[in-house]
């Protein structure tokens, strides 16, 4: 079992619950492999129905992305309501366009009902633009959004600036529905909700084979296995080959956060006094939000290993001192980093990979309401719902071409995007 990386959430989340490994052959009505916000949306909404569900997670539950985000609950996809109307259908993206609006309700609605001690702030989520491309975006999403009647707006450049305390945004979106959880926080909670509902969860206990036995699936792992006959998979961007192809479905992209030192009151009130959480319209991203106590945290793109070393993040930090000149030179106490799972659609795929046995995967950084919602879809589908009744689109896994050579491909991909953020912002 790996232990977590030295994180802010890992240093202040609430206490971990320790779930003993897989030490038996069990059956059960659904096995779940992995224990991020999929898996455990997946097992809470299943058990609450009484179904009775086994997850097994390698380390413990959020140790994966799940508990190292940013903790930004974003409404919402990178698609908007027309172009989900336009690749799925109208009927179907209308249907998508009401579920992926309802993702940041849903988490704040667990939150709530589950009484989970999160450090949940519902203040809304900004979407930077830094310049008439971005601005562009923020017109047509608020347009589209607001027909939706979700609660959102845009923000001119002293708006955006007087929330922020910093930035270079010509304006902003702003959903009020979003806002930011301690994430591995809202996993812990998850987890314990599950738990409470009936769902056996076993910590330590790393998927090594799935293979069919009659009309079941049967995991194994080192200590034990779980027979069910329905099987989902839940392992985002740290998906490994227990599923032959699953992997290439998707670009594991590492994603890296510093927080810093507790700001003094002084800063506080200029920068995100109201504690939205913040990203960027541009292509290379950035992110920050403000914590409980203070810290700044502030994320994006820095390299490809996993690495405590200072000098690993120094883009990261060239970018929050750019951003956010009246820091000075940021007192750093925390650096992690994380696999986002990209896909080449930007959407996130609900695969059936065989009869009874799901997946659902590929948030492209925005998965902490998203894969909340996916869970939930996905115990609809193992409850008997029918693929045609759910909003996002069954399909089969399709693998992404010269995965192999991924780490070029993603180096050439940002060079290229970074390029076309300078030339048109
Ligand atoms: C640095 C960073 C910042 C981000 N910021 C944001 C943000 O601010 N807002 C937002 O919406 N999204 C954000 N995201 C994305 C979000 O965190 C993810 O989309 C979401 O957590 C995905 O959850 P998951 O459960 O699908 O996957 P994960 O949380 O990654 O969980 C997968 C789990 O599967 C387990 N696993 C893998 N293989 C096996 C196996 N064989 N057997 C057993 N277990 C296995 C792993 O141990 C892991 O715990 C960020 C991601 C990162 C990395």
């Amino acid at each position: 079992m790996k232990p977590l990386p030295k994180s802010l959430w890992a240093s202040t989340a609430t206490p971990p619950v320790t779930y003993p490994p897989l030490a038996a052959h069990v059956a059960a009505d659904c096995v779940i492999v992995g224990g991020g916000f999929t898996g455990l949306s997946t097992a809470l909404h299943l058990a609450e129905r009484g179904v009775r569900v086994v997850l097994i997670e390698a380390n413990e539950p959020g140790w994966g992305a799940s508990g190292r985000n940013g903790g930004q609950v974003i409404p919402g996809l990178k698609l908007g309501p027309s172009e989900m109307r336009a690749k799925y259908g109208d009927e179907r993206g209308r249907r998508l366009t009401t579920t992926v609006g309802a993702t940041a309700d849903l988490v704040f609605d667990l939150i709530n009902r589950h009484n989970i001690d999160c450090d949940a702030v519902r203040n809304g989520w900004i979407q930077g633009a830094p310049g008439p491309k971005g601005m562009a975006e923020v017109q047509s999403r608020v347009e589209e959004w607001s027909a939706e009647g979700a609660d959102v707006a845009a923000l001119d450049a002293d708006e955006v600036r007087a929330r922020v305390g910093g930035g270079d945004y010509v304006g902003a979106y702003l959903h009020r529905g979003g806002g930011t959880v301690n994430p591995l926080s809202y996993a812990r909670g998850l987890a314990r909700a599950a738990a409470a509902a009936g769902a056996q969860i076993h910590g330590d206990s790393r998927a090594l084979s799935l293979e069919r036995v009659g009309q079941s699936w049967k995991v194994s792992t080192s200590g034990g296995s779980v027979t069910a006959p329905k099987a989902v998979l839940c392992t985002n961007g740290y998906t490994d080959n227990l599923w032959p192809g699953l992997a290439e479905t998707v670009i594991p992209v590492l994603s890296s956060v510093v927080a810093t030192e507790p700001l003094s009151d002084n800063l506080r009130k200029m920068i995100l006094p109201g504690r939205e959480g913040v990203s960027e319209t541009r292509r290379v991203l950035n992110w920050f939000s403000i914590d409980g106590k203070g810290r700044l945290v502030f994320g994006g793109r820095a390299n490809q290993e996993e690495t405590e070393d200072p000098n690993a993040f120094s883009p990261v930090m060239a970018r929050l001192k750019s951003l956010m000149p009246i820091l000075g030179e940021p007192r750093i106490q925390f650096r992690w980093a994380g696999h986002v799972a990209i896909t080449t659609d930007h959407v996130p795929h609900l695969n059936e990979l065989a009869p009874n046995l799901y997946a659902g995967l590929g948030y492209n950084g925005r998965g902490v309401a998203m894969s909340t919602m996916m869970g939930k879809l996905l115990a609809d589908r193992v409850g008997g719902a029918r693929a045609e009744d759910i909003p996002f689109p069954t399909t089969s896994i399709e693998r992404i071409p010269f995965h192999g050579w991924r780490a070029t491909g993603i180096a050439l991909a940002i060079g290229w995007k970074r390029l076309q953020d300078r030339l048109n912002p």
